[in-house]
């Protein structure tokens, strides 16, 4: 059976490519009936922080990647050890004072750290020279010639194993039969063989997935788009435009078919087509990706994930607002928005009777006086019985047919008027969403008052 991991280490938060490579992980399990293991690399006591757990966690989930067992390497430093033994036992491997620099092993203890007495010593691997090589189901045939790589680090001074030898004791351990991982662990490929070759274990798939790149050129970086995925979700993306977004990081579904959900993924998933070229992050494919799902999602769904900012903005008493209403604005609204959160600011005006107005539309619209036609604008809808988009749009196109005035010269005056802005929904749907009161009340405003 299919058993495949993801192992993030938790010294930060899960960024797009960790989820990437959970994604993958997972989307192969679950393709293949397997089963999908979450493996905490908490080896490093001093970094790993609970904090970043839980974020990892959380994020996981609300992707929707669930796991169907999970193990902590804190809790197995023992199981290092008896390993490491039965090298030293063997020969394989030497005990160590101090850890030199020709030990290669990015994991040593930081310099200028002090290596207080009474720690024991660190066990290392002899690597003898010789080649490896490994069929990567992504890059295919791969030759390392071991004699660039060090003695490796097992067991460093402190007691706490190297990642590298962690990962392999592990990896077999949780039987796990194929290690999907990000391309930026290559280097580790050669020097884990080596180790599983020392202890006699069997030697799992390897594939290593395309590297992601910033759309500027170069490795992610916090400025460009290596965001925590609670970022994203607290920007209010989807999770489902973010899966979808992940999976197309480097596979694509054929056809030219840019949008799936994950379920669909599972069925047309194939781990050989996954590219080996680098995949480019691009943040407007995920906002295009994610307007697509926000203009398809259901409406009351929208209107819960609102409603908590919409009360802690005070925009809407907590247990009493009206649904109805809330529905029927992220109704008008939700196919113009990138983010859910891009709502508040296109919809302020209708929560607040002091909304903001740009200047500069007040400029451009409003500096003419038209208190006649938002007179009469207003004295018509005031006798409207049903006020409904119909009867006011009619009541519209009526009045700037007498006034012999094009529909564009009042359209954008009033929609200024009543919204402080020069874009949003039609404007007769907001006038009905916004009541016959209101759209008079605001109109009223930039009514001059003669007698
Ligand atoms: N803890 C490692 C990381 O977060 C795991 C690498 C691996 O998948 O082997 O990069």
């Amino acid at each position: 059976m299919v058993r495949v991991r993801f192992a993030p280490s938790p010294t930060g938060n899960l960024h797009i490519g960790g989820a990437r490579t959970a994604l993958f992980n997972w989307l192969y399990a679950k393709s293949q009936g397997g089963k999908f293991i979450l493996r905490i690399e908490d080896t490093d006591t001093l970094r790993s922080k609970k904090e970043y757990l839980e974020e990892i966690l959380f994020s996981l989930k609300w992707l929707g990647l669930d796991w169907d067992e999970i193990y902590y390497q804190s809790e197995r430093f023992n199981i290092y050890k008896e390993y490491a033994e039965k090298l030293l036992s063997q020969g394989k491997a030497y005990k160590a004072d101090k850890l030199t620099a020709e030990t290669g092993e990015e994991q040593v203890s930081a310099p200028g750290e002090a290596h207080p007495k009474g720690e024991g010593q660190a066990i290392i691997l002899k690597v003898l020279p010789g080649k490896v090589q490994i069929e990567d189901m992504i890059r295919g045939g791969i030759e390392f010639d071991t004699s660039v790589i060090k003695d490796q680090v097992l067991i460093k001074s402190d007691g706490s194993p190297t990642y590298n030898f962690a990962c392999v004791v592990d990896d077999s351990l949780m039987n796990l039969t194929h290690i999907i991982r990000g391309d930026d662990h290559i280097s580790n490929t050669p020097k884990q063989i080596l180790l599983y070759r020392a202890l006699g274990l069997a030697i799992p798939k390897f594939a290593h997935l395309p590297l992601i790149l910033a759309k500027e050129g170069g490795r992610l970086s916090k400025r460009k788009g290596a965001t925590a995925i609670s970022e994203y979700r607290d920007m209010g993306y989807l999770a489902k435009s973010l899966v979808n977004f992940l999976m197309l990081l480097g596979w694509s579904p054929g056809e030219n078919r840019e949008i799936l959900d994950i379920n669909e993924a599972v069925k047309l998933f194939d781990i050989h087509h996954i590219n080996k070229t680098a995949a480019i992050l691009d943040m407007d494919k995920l906002s295009w990706l994610n307007n697509q799902y926000l203009k398809n999602e259901d409406p009351q769904k929208l209107v819960d994930a609102l409603v908590p900012e919409l009360a802690a903005r005070n925009w809407i008493a907590k247990d009493n607002f009206d649904r109805n209403y809330l529905l029927s604005l992220v109704k008008l609204l939700q196919a113009r928005l990138t983010v859910l959160s891009d709502f508040f600011e296109r919809a302020d005006f209708f929560f607040l009777d002091d909304f903001p107005v740009d200047p500069k539309a007040v400029e451009k619209f409003l500096s003419r006086d038209l208190s006649r036609e938002f007179l009469l604008f207003s004295e018509r809808l005031e006798k409207l019985e049903k006020f409904e988009v119909p009867e006011i749009e009619e009541t519209f196109r009526q009045l700037v047919a007498e006034l012999a005035i094009e529909a564009k010269a009042l359209i954008h005056p009033i929609r200024v008027a009543l919204t402080g802005k020069t874009v949003g929904p039609g404007l007769f749907e907001l006038i009905c969403c916004l009541g016959k009161i209101r759209t008079k009340k605001r109109l009223a405003k930039w009514i001059k008052k003669e007698s």
